[in-house]
C-alpha cells in the first residue's frame, strides 16, 4: 500500500521543520547527453537547495534537524565530517541563518594547509562556525578518528550543557531519523514536479555516503508508490551493515512521520564499483563525468560524490543496464565546492 501525495504532504507538515532554502529545486532535462545516449536524463538540482551559492543534499535533512533544534530550545549545533565535508558547511550556514552556533569536529582525511585554507573549510570559518580539526594519527583509520571526534564532541557538549546551554548533536552526514525525513520529503517534491511535467521516472541515481539520502529516497519512493528503481552509487566503502543501517533509518523516519509503510533490504540497490581508489581520491571515470557534464551541459559536479555517481549512471546506460528510451532522474546532491579544494581531492580535471 502507498499513500497519496496529498496525504504524504499533510503528514510531513506535522513534524518540526525549519525552511532553509528555495524549494522546489529545479528539475530539467539535459538534452545533449540524453540524445547522445538514447535515454532521457533529468537533473534534480539539489545543488541549489541553499541560501547561498553552495547548496546540497544535507540541506533537506537539516530542515528537520534545525527545526527540531529550535523546537527543543537549542542554542548550539554540533556535527562531524571530513575537513572538506559538504554536510559540515551546510550545517554552518543553516545554524548561522537561524541564530544558532555551529561547532564542527572535522577529520583531516587530507591535511589542510593552515596558511591556505580552501573550499568548504574556508566557508565554515567565514560562516562563523567553531572548527576543531582532528588529524589522523599514524596508522589510524577514518572510522577510528571519527570515534575520537564524536568523543570530543560529546565531552564539549557536556561542558556547555553544564553551563546551561542546550545542544543538538547531529551525526556525520545528518544520517539519523530526523535527517532521513529530508529525502522522504524530497521524493514527494520530485514526484509532484514530475507529474506536472508529465514524466514518469523509471530510474533514480544518486551518490551515497552516510546512507541517509538513500534511506530517505527509498522510503519516499515506496511510501508514495513512485515506482522508480533507486540506484545508490557509493563514494566510500559501504561496510557490511550499510543496507541494514539504512533500513533502520528509513523505517524509523517513516514511523516518526506517522506512516505505517515500511521498507525491506530488497528495496535497496547499492553499487560500490565506482569508488575508485577511495573516499576523497579522484577516479578517472568521475573526472571524465565531470568534464562531460561541464562541457556539454554547463553543469558542475564534484569529484568526491556526484561525479562518481554520474559516472556510474553513464556506465549503466552504456552497458544496457538502463534500456534505451528510459526516463532517468539524477539527483545532483551538490559538492562542487570541492572543485576549489586541495589538488589531491580534485584530480586531473584540467586536461
Ligand atoms: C553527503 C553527500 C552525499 C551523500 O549523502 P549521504 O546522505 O551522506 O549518503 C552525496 N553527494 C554529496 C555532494 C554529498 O555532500
Amino acid at each position: 500500500m502507498s499513500v497519496s501525495l496529498e496525504e504524504a504532504k499533510s503528514r510531513i507538515a506535522l513534524v518540526p521543520r525549519q525552511n532553509l532554502g528555495f524549494f522546489p529545486t529545479p528539475l530539467h532535462r539535459i538534452d545533449r547527453i540524453s540524445d547522445e545516449l538514447g535515454v532521457s536524463i533529468y537533473l534534480k538540482r539539489d545543488d541549489f537547495t541553499g541560501k547561498n551559492l553552495f547548496g546540497g543534499n544535507k540541506t533537506r535533512k537539516l530542515e528537520f534537524l534545525i527545526g527540531k533544534a529550535k523546537n527543543d530550545g537549542c542554542d548550539y549545533v554540533f556535527t562531524y565530517g571530513a575537513t572538506q565535508s559538504n554536510h559540515a558547511m551546510q550545517t554552518a550556514w543553516a545554524a548561522a541563518s537561524n541564530g544558532l552556533k555551529a561547532v564542527l569536529y572535522l577529520i583531516a582525511v587530507v591535511e589542510p594547509d593552515e596558511n591556505d585554507i580552501k573550499a568548504n573549510l574556508l566557508l565554515d570559518k567565514v560562516l562563523g562556525a567553531e572548527v576543531h580539526v582532528i588529524s589522523l594519527n599514524e596508522g589510524e583509520t577514518f572510522e577510528e578518528a571519527d570515534y575520537r571526534a564524536y568523543a570530543a564532541g560529546r565531552e564539549h557538549i557536556a561542558r556547555l550543557e553544564a553551563e546551561g546551554h542546550k545542544c543538538i548533536d547531529i551525526p556525520i552526514g545528518a544520517a539519523d531519523t530526523f535527517g532521513t525525513c529530508g529525502y522522504i520529503n524530497g521524493v514527494v517534491e520530485l514526484e509532484e514536479q514530475a507529474k506536472n511535467m508529465n514524466i514518469s521516472f523509471d530510474y533514480l541515481y544518486h551518490a551515497s555516503g552516510s546512507g541517509g539520502t538513500m534511506a530517505g529516497l527509498v522510503a519516499g519512493n515506496k511510501l508514495i508508490g513512485a515506482g522508480m528503481e533507486v540506484h545508490s552509487i557509493t563514494a566510500m566503502n559501504p561496510g557490511e551493515d550499510y543496507v541494514a543501517h539504512a533500513v533502520e533509518l528509513s523505517n524509523s523516519a517513516l514511523e516518526y512521520l506517522g506512516f505505517s509503510e515500511r521498507v525491506a533490504p530488497s528495496d535497496y540497490i547499492v553499487d560500490s564499483s565506482f569508488i575508485g581508489p577511495g573516499y576523497e581520491c579522484p577516479s578517472d571515470a568521475a573526472t571524465e563525468a565531470i568534464k562531460m557534464l561541464a562541457r556539454e551541459e554547463g553543469v558542475l559536479l564534484d569529484p568526491v560524490y556526484s561525479g562518481k555517481a554520474f559516472s556510474g549512471m553513464i556506465a549503466d546506460i552504456r552497458n544496457g543496464k538502463i534500456p534505451a528510451g528510459s526516463n532517468v532522474c539524477f539527483v545532483h546532491t551538490g559538492g562542487a565546492t570541492a572543485l576549489f579544494a586541495e589538488k589531491q581531492i580534485l584530480g586531473d580535471i584540467l586536461s
